[in-house]
């Protein structure tokens, strides 16, 4: 009994280690942005960058364009998650980590996307006709 509970509150602590780095990481730099995680509403971009929010490069402060790298798409759960690096194109600085997932839950299809410059926002869109002549036709 004692062994398991160490055991649990050590993959307990390894997991809010995990959490800490992985914020840290996801964090990388205010500096660059106008408005950190600014709120999108049901705006979940796939690709691209949220160019208005680029107040410009912390480091070389210059405002160009954005490259995006380690583009990557993994499937967990029947979640697809799609993940890329803001850069900036002159001293390839990463000003963001970019995050966005699909899923399917029940009838519904879910967008997310979580991104410091490109902001938050989620969606959820039917996937059943809502036609309501179609509907009476099933009966
Ligand atoms: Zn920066
Ligand atoms: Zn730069
Ligand atoms: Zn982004």
């Amino acid at each position: 009994m004692r062994q398991a509970k160490s055991q649990l509150s050590r993959a307990f602590v390894s997991w809010k280690l995990w959490r800490t780095f992985h914020a840290n990481g996801t964090a990388m730099c205010g500096d660059c942005v106008e408005k950190e995680y600014p709120n999108r509403g049901n705006t979940c971009l796939e690709n691209g960058s949220f160019l208005l929010n680029f107040t410009g490069c912390a480091v070389c402060n210059k405002r160009d364009f954005m490259l995006i790298t380690n583009k990557s798409l993994k499937e967990e759960d029947g979640e697809e998650i799609v993940t890329y690096d803001h850069l900036c194109k002159n001293c390839h600085h990463v000003i963001a980590r970019h995050e966005y997932t699909f899923s399917i839950m029940d009838e519904f299809q879910e967008y997310t996307m979580l991104c410091l410059l490109c902001g938050k926002a989620e969606d959820t869109i039917s996937i059943l006709p809502d036609d309501p002549r179609q509907m009476t036709l099933l009966f």
